[in-house]
């Protein structure tokens, strides 16, 4: 295609076009003044190009003179071989011996300075975003995000999904974050709300019979945000009708290995590991772990071993039904790890924090010789099972905490990470796609004395545990897993899903035991279960986390850097400034009045 103004972008000419004439337009990305020779990189989002304007040309020198960085200019001329090659970049070759100059903007002084190594604080890069965001590794974070939606869309579409954008005001959704409301003018005291996921409407799509339904799209959560959480964000969203987990994971797995080949042209295997939710909690104490981590540093389960101890914290463990569990950090082959005093109070203070009252270890220097403030109150039967358990060998340490069975397991699956960070024992270039299959269906929120649906409530229990939601007692029903599976990659959850519950009775169940009344369900969710009355086909689905995904094709540990306008962690926009006070005159149209917060 032909256009108009330029004849070529700022990345694209090389010494095939030497001889051209051609037309750049561009930034001014830095000026070199060689002894009255200027030399000008232009930079767009395609690359740089070095112009060249000799004084001997007046009438562009007097404007070259001019020009300060982050000026918009047209330059025009002919290209040219380049004296001192630049192999850095794909125009290294060339540049442009400048015959025609314009200015077609002028830039103020920026407040900061436009480089790759960026030094300006992360205030300052989000309150001026487009400056930013002419930064090239931002532009290419875009750029990947971009081909991303290409491939969805291509890859969905190959499997015949079709593609349906669903309301951005809606009733609220019911994934259990907070909501953000949105008034309504015309029917005061009304308010809707915006989609936490689309997670009624694609159901209600499988009900339309639309089959295969997929969106990328926007979900909103009031949540308290942490360092990388954001108020908005992306997902791939996805329904799919008369399917199983199966059906699901395969679809997933296809489509995780065509971005990866076309983004990373790295292939990954497929199937994917799986683990259920009980094994990942039981081996890592976390359901998403890292299986990037080299070392071993599984949990092993130690009550038995030590079932008939003498040692007061254990033997009080066993009795009031708690659990006692360790890992080992291995210390071959490398043998490069050094465990000292300080590295051990360290381990014992992260314990402390989260209300442990201490870290149990048990080392095992280079000649075998063990030691630990426990020793003498353990038989030699008992040390001998332990190291047995761990296949303990010189060098190693095996870290033991006893308490409520959650917490020791969630302990020690952070600890598994700290030290992992800490030993930099991660491969940091590999992919680990895991799913963890059958989540908890309910758990029990001691808070508030009442049961609630670890997923949203519409996820199906296995079919082998449905005849279990009779039960009221709550270990029976804290018992019962659902068809309900996570995609971890790199210790990070990058999708959820679940298999839909189709069978009206089934619902009823369920919103009895998480204590919605029928009033309560029919005012919250009575269209969707209005709807299932009307030959609802079964049907499950899955939602993937854009933001998360690119960060993680871009190598990056932050999602701010792969989204063009995030918000801080207080949920603010620094370059529009919002959230912001509105006119009197439209609370007043809405009805709304601002109370003075105390
Ligand atoms: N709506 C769910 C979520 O956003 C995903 C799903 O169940 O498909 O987490």
């Amino acid at each position: 295609m032909n256009f108009r103004k330029r004849t070529h972008n700022c990345g694209e000419l090389n010494p095939t076009a030497i001889g051209k004439i051609v037309t750049l337009n561009g930034w001014v990305a830095r000026i070199r003044d060689l002894g009255g020779l200027y030399f000008i990189d232009l930079r767009d989002r395609y690359g740089i190009t070095q112009l060249k304007i000799s004084p001997d040309k007046k009438e562009i020198y007097e404007i070259a003179l001019k020009l300060r960085n982050e000026f918009v200019i047209s330059a025009t001329g002919k290209v040219i071989r380049r004296e001192s090659i630049n192999p850095n970049i794909p125009t290294g070759e060339i540049e442009i011996d400048v015959d025609e100059l314009q200015v077609l903007n002028e830039s103020e002084v920026l407040p900061f300075n436009i480089e790759e190594d960026v030094k300006a604080s992360e205030e300052l890069r989000l309150k001026y975003r487009y400056l930013d965001l002419r930064r090239r590794v931002m532009t290419k974070n875009l750029t990947i995000r971009s081909e991303v939606y290409y491939i969805v869309h291509d890859y969905f579409k190959r499997y015949n999904f079709i593609e349906v954008e669903t309301p951005i005001l809606m009733k609220s959704t019911p994934e259990g974050a907070r909501d953000y409301l949105v008034p309504s003018r015309i029917h005061h005291g009304k308010f809707y709300a915006l989609p936490q996921s689309p997670q009624t409407y694609k159901q209600i799509l499988m009900v339309a019979g639309l089959d295969r339904y997929v969106q990328i799209c926007k979900c909103f959560r009031d949540e308290d945000l942490r360092a990388d959480r954001q108020p908005e964000f992306t997902q791939i969203d996805v329904e799919m009708s008369f399917i199983t987990q199966e059906d699901i994971f395969t679809i997933s797995e296809g489509l995780f290995k065509e971005i990866w080949k076309k983004i990373l042209n790295i292939d990954i295997k497929i199937p994917f590991r799986r683990f259920t939710y009980d094994e990942v909690i039981n081996l890592y104490g976390s359901d998403k772990p890292d299986l990037r981590i080299r070392n071993d540093l599984t949990i092993k389960e130690l009550t038995e071993i030590f079932g008939k101890s003498n040692f007061n914290i254990f033997k009080n463990a066993i009795e009031s039904g708690e659990l006692i569990a360790g890992i080992r950090l291995k210390n071959s082959p490398e043998k490069k790890i050094e465990i000292t005093r300080r590295v051990i109070d360290g381990y014992t203070e992260f314990v402390k924090k989260v209300g442990f009252g201490g870290l149990i270890y048990l080392k095992i220097d280079e000649t075998g010789k063990i030691s630990s403030p426990i020793l003498k109150y353990l038989s030699e039967e008992e040390i001998n099972s332990l190291l047995k358990k761990f296949a303990i060998e010189n060098g190693d340490i095996i870290f033991i905490l006893t308490g409520d069975r959650n917490k020791v397991l969630t302990t020690l699956g952070l600890l598994r990470n700290k030290i992992a960070e800490d030993f930099k024992l991660i491969d940091e270039s590999g992919f680990e796609f895991i799913w963890i299959t059958d989540f908890p269906l309910l758990k029990y929120n001691e808070e508030e004395n009442k049961f609630e649906g670890e997923h949203h409530p519409f996820t199906s229990p296995r079919a082998d545990h449905i005849h279990l939601l009779d039960s009221r007692d709550r270990k029976t029903l804290e018992s019962i897993r659902a068809v309900c599976y996570d995609l971890v990659l790199n210790g990070n959850e990058i999708g959820s899903g679940s298999i839909r519950i189709h069978k009206p009775d089934v619902q009823k169940k369920i919103f009895e035991i998480i204590g919605l009344s029928h009033e309560e369900a029919e005012k919250k969710f009575g269209f969707l279960t209005e709807a299932f009355k009307y030959g609802a086909p079964p049907h499950g689905g899955i939602a993937f986390g854009y933001d998360r995904i690119i960060a993680i094709l871009c190598g990056l540990k932050s999602i701010k850097d792969v989204i063009a306008f995030p918000k801080t962690v207080s949920a603010t926009s620094l370059m529009d400034d919002c959230p912001s006070y509105v006119d009197d005159k439209q609370l007043k149209e809405l009805g709304i009045k601002i109370e003075k917060k105390k």
